[in-house]
């Protein structure tokens, strides 16, 4: 276990972000902290977030970095993730959230930024395919199905595709993510915290890459990350 790890994790739609960042949150102990889900969570409680958020997040485009940098800080500033760390998951997305982070931080700053590495077609194609559970969050996809109907095999809640995994709303999506969240590989690797792997392969085989990154940058930093 690394104590106090604080990781944030880049990546396309559909570069396989979710399911690696609750690998290593599990791994190194640590709170995964995934803006997509928190807010995924508020539309299902119909909270006032949550209402203002459907549309904006069935269309693809962004919240306003306000809204989910006060968001991102309560969970920042829990006692949780202050004791344990902790792996961003879907933020920062753009420079000025990134801004906020280090603001947010300060004194500290991040450990390592990990980006997974992968080309357009291949993330169009899962993303086509991907089902979610309205539950737990738990991906299926259309070649790798629950075991009853489209019930989930974790919490048997109905599993279903996202409003933003349609094809308009994914091409969409990922040309957002050119155009502002990319920049973000230039302005970390600035600042010595980035580090790319490829998403190339097998979940496992993806985690032992993204582990062995965060195990070398430790060794460099003489056994501990924070
Ligand atoms: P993906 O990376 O697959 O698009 P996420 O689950 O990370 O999906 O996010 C889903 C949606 O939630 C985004 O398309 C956006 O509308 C909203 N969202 C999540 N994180 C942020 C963020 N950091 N800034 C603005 N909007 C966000």
């Amino acid at each position: 276990m690394i104590p106090g790890a604080r990781l944030v994790v880049l990546g396309k739609q559909g570069a396989g972000k979710g399911t690696q960042c609750l690998s290593l949150s599990h791994h190194y102990v640590i709170s995964h902290i995934s803006t997509g889900d928190l807010l995924r969570e508020e539309v299902r409680l119909k909270t006032p977030l949550g209402l203002k958020a459907k549309k904006i997040i069935g269309q693809g485009d962004l919240l306003g970095d306000d809204l989910i940098v006060t968001m991102v800080k309560e969970r920042l500033d829990s006692a949780e993730v202050r004791r344990r760390g902790f792996i961003l998951d879907g933020f920062p997305r753009t420079v000025s959230q990134a801004e906020a982070l280090g603001d947010l931080l300060a004194p500290n700053d991040l450990d390592l930024v990990i980006d997974i590495a992968i080309d357009t077609g291949v993330v169009v194609r899962r993303l086509s395919k991907r089902r979610v559970c309205t539950g737990c969050g738990r991906n299926y996809s259309t070649t790798n199905r629950p075991i009853i109907g489209w019930t989930c095999d974790t919490c048997a809640n109905e599993v279903v595709q996202r409003d933003d995994d349609r094809p308009d709303a994914i091409q969409h999506r990922l040309e957002i993510y050119e155009a502002q969240t990319a920049p973000l590989i230039a302005w970390y690797t600035e600042r010595d915290l980035l580090v790319t792997v490829s998403g190339v392969g097998a979940e496992e085989t993806v985690t032992k890459r993204m582990i062995k990154v965060i195990e070398d940058r430790r060794n460099r930093k003489g056994g501990r990350l924070s």
